[in-house]
C-alpha cells in the first residue's frame, strides 16, 4: 500500500498530534520525516535552539522506533526533499501541522499547491495553538492590537478537546528511504561546548509531560503570587517544550482546567495561567499580520527613534557586567542555562532599550541565539512590547528601576546571590544597589567595586531622563504623566 508522509516540524510529539492522528486514520503505512530546512524558516536557528532540537529529535526518533517506526532525517529545501520523497516512495498523501510565521505559511502554501498538482493529498492541521491565530476578530472583522479584548474573544473560541494518546504502533512502509545521521548535523555545540550549564533540561515529550504534571501539582495553586519571583520555582518552564511542540498547548489547558475542577488550584490561579498561554496566542496573531515582527516596528512611529550605537554597553549587557545586580543575574542565568525568568526578561529588556537606548532588535537577536525557547513571535512581540514599539506595548515612560524591581521581587537577593557570586555576601538591603554601601560594608562582603564587580555603567537617574527625552522626541508621543 502506498504510504503517507508525516512531516514533523515544531510538533515533536506523538500524543495530541492532529497530523499524526489523521495520518493514522488513513490506514496507510506512515513515513515520519523531519526536514532541517535552513532556507525555509524565517531565520536560522539560534545556538541554544539547535542544542534543544538535536535532543528533541533523538527523543522523537527513539519513541518512533519503540513503535516499530523510524524518523527519516533530511537536510535541504523542504519543497525539494518532500517532492523527492513522494516520487521515491509513491506516497499518496502529506500530513503536517502548520507553522504560523507568515513567511513560512506562504511557502507551505506553495509546497501544498505543487504536491496537489502531482496528485498528492495534502492535509494541514493546527497543532501549535489553542485557536487559529487569525480567527479572533473584532466586531468589524479586524484583528486585535490590544491583549485584553483579544483574549476575551479568543478564550471563548478555545476548544481544548480530548486527550489523544500516543499510538502503540505505527504501520511502517514496505521500504524505508535513506536517512541522514543526526550527528552530522552538528547541532550540539563544540569548540567550545557552552551548553554544560543546560543541566535542568531534558528535551522531549516525556519530560514535557512530567514538567506539566509537576507544575500543576506543585505550583499552579500559587501561580499568580510566585510567578514574579525569580528565586522561586513558581512557573511551569514549559516554554521550550511548547515552542518545539513536545507538548500541545491544549494539553496544558486541559491539565490546568482539570486542577481547577478538582479544586487543586483556585479558579483565579488557573485563569492567570491560561491567560499566559493567551499571550502566546496574541503574539502569534500579531506576528501573523504580515511583515517581520523581528525587524519591523509594529508601531511605525518608532522608525524615527534615536537608538544609540553602543557596542561597549551591549557587550556589558550580554556578559552580565552592567553593575546592576538584577540585570547581571538575569543575563548570566540566560547564558548559563539557556532560559531566563519572565520578570527578569522584562527588566533586562527595559535596561537595554531604555537605560542604554540600544535598539530592541539587538536584544532580540541575542535572545534568539541564547534562549532554548527562542520563538519568533513571542520573542519579537515581547521585545517590542518592552521597547514601546509593539502591540499593546508598555507605555514609554515606564522605565523599570532594576533596584526597585529587585527589592520587590527578589527581596532577600536569593536570585542575585545565585547568579552573581561576587555579591553573595552582600546584605539583602543593599544587594540591589551595592554602590550605596559604605566602605566597611563592602569590605565585609569582600566586594571591591570596579575590581571584582563593576560600578553601574550608567547612572539610573541620568539614564531615565535621557530615555524620557528620546521617547518624547517621537512625533505625537504623549508626555509622561506626573
Ligand atoms: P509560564 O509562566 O509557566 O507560562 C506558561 C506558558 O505561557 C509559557 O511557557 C509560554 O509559552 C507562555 N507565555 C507566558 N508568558 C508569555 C509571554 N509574555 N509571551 C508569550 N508567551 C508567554 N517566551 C517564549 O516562549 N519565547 C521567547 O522567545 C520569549 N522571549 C521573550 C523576550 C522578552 C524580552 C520577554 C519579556 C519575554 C519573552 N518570552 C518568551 C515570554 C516569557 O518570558 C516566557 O514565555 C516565559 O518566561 C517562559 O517561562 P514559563 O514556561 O515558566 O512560563
Amino acid at each position: 500500500m502506498r504510504p503517507v508522509i508525516l512531516w514533523f516540524r515544531r510538533d515533536l510529539r506523538l500524543a495530541d498530534n492532529p497530523a499524526l492522528s489523521a495520518a493514522l486514520r488513513s490506514n496507510a503505512p506512515v513515513l515520519p520525516v523531519y526536514v532541517l530546512d535552513e532556507t525555509r524558516e524565517l531565520r536560522a536557528l539560534g545556538g541554544a535552539s539547535s542544542w534543544w532540537l538535536e535532543k528533541s529529535l533523538r527523543s522523537l526518533s527513539d519513541a518512533l522506533e519503540a513503535r516499530g517506526s523510524r524518523l527519516i532525517l533530511r537536510r535541504g529545501p523542504a519543497a525539494t526533499i518532500l517532492s523527492d520523497l513522494v516520487a521515491q516512495t509513491q506516497a499518496q498523501g502529506l500530513y503536517f501541522n502548520g507553522i504560523f510565521d507568515p513567511g513560512v505559511q506562504a511557502r507551505d502554501q506553495d509546497l501544498a499547491t505543487r504536491l496537489v498538482e502531482c496528485g498528492v493529498e495534502v492535509h494541514r492541521f493546527n497543532g501549535a495553538h489553542l485557536i487559529n491565530p487569525d480567527s479572533a476578530r473584532t466586531k468589524t472583522d479586524g484583528l486585535f492590537s490590544v491583549f485584553t479584548p483579544f483574549w476575551r474573544t479568543a478564550r471563548g473560541q478555545v476548544s481544548a478537546g480530548l486527550h489523544s494518546p500516543a499510538p502503540d504502533r505505527l504501520s511502517p512502509p514496505a521500504d524505508w528511504p535513506a536517512s541522514e545521521n543526526l550527528v552530522h548535523w552538528a547541532l550540539h555545540p563544540n569548540r567550545p561546548d557552552w551548553s554544560k550549564g543546560f543541566t535542568d533540561w531534558v528535551p522531549g515529550e516525556t519530560d514535557a509531560r512530567r514538567r506539566l504534571t509537576d507544575f500543576v501539582d506543585q505550583s499552579l495553586a500559587t501561580y499568580s503570587q510566585d510567578r514574579d519571583r525569580p528565586a522561586v520555582s513558581g512557573t511551569s518552564r514549559l516554554s521550550p517544550h511548547l515552542h518545539f511542540g513536545e507538548i500541545s498547548p491544549k494539553a496544558c489547558w486541559r491539565a490546568a482546567q482539570a486542577a481547577g475542577v478538582r479544586h487543586a488550584a483556585p479558579e483565579t490561579q488557573v485563569e492567570k495561567f491560561l491567560a499566559e498561554l493567551g499571550w502566546r496566542e496574541f503574539n502569534a496573531a500579531i506576528a501573523g499580520r504580515g511583515g517581520d515582527l523581528a525587524t519591523d516596528n509594529f508601531n511605525g512611529q518608532f522608525d524615527a527613534f534615536p537608538w544609540r550605537d553602543d557596542p561597549e554597553g551591549f557587550s556589558a549587557w550580554t556578559k552580565g557586567r552592567t553593575g546592576y545586580p538584577l540585570v547581571d543575574a538575569g543575563m548570566r542565568q540566560l547564558w548559563t542555562t539557556g532560559w531566563m525568568h519572565n520578570r527578569v526578561r522584562m527588566v533586562v529588556a527595559s535596561f537595554l532599550t531604555k537605560h542604554l537606548l540600544i535598539d530592541w532588535r539587538q536584544g532580540e537577536a541575542w535572545f534568539w541565539d541564547t534562549l532554548v525557547d527562542a520563538d519568533h513571535a513571542s520573542n519579537a512581540g515581547n521585545w517590542q512590547w518592552v521597547a514601546g514599539s509593539g502591540a499593546d506595548a508598555a507605555p514609554y515612560f515606564r522605565i523599570f528601576s532594576p533596584m526597585a524591581q529587585g527589592a520587590k521581587f527578589d527581596p532577600d537577593g536569593l536570585y542575585v546571590r545565585k547568579w552573581v557570586p561576587e555579591l553573595r555576601q552582600m546584605r539583602s538591603k543593599l544587594i540591589h544597589a551595592p554602590w550605596l554601601a559604605s566602605a566597611g560594608v563592602l569590605a565585609g562582603a569582600t566586594l571591591q567595586l570596579g575590581v571584582n564587580y563593576p560600578y553601574p555603567i550608567i547612572d539610573h537617574d541620568v539614564a531615565r531622563a535621557r530615555a524620557l527625552a528620546a521617547y518624547a522626541s517621537l512625533k505625537g508621543s504623549r508626555q509622561p504623566t506626573p
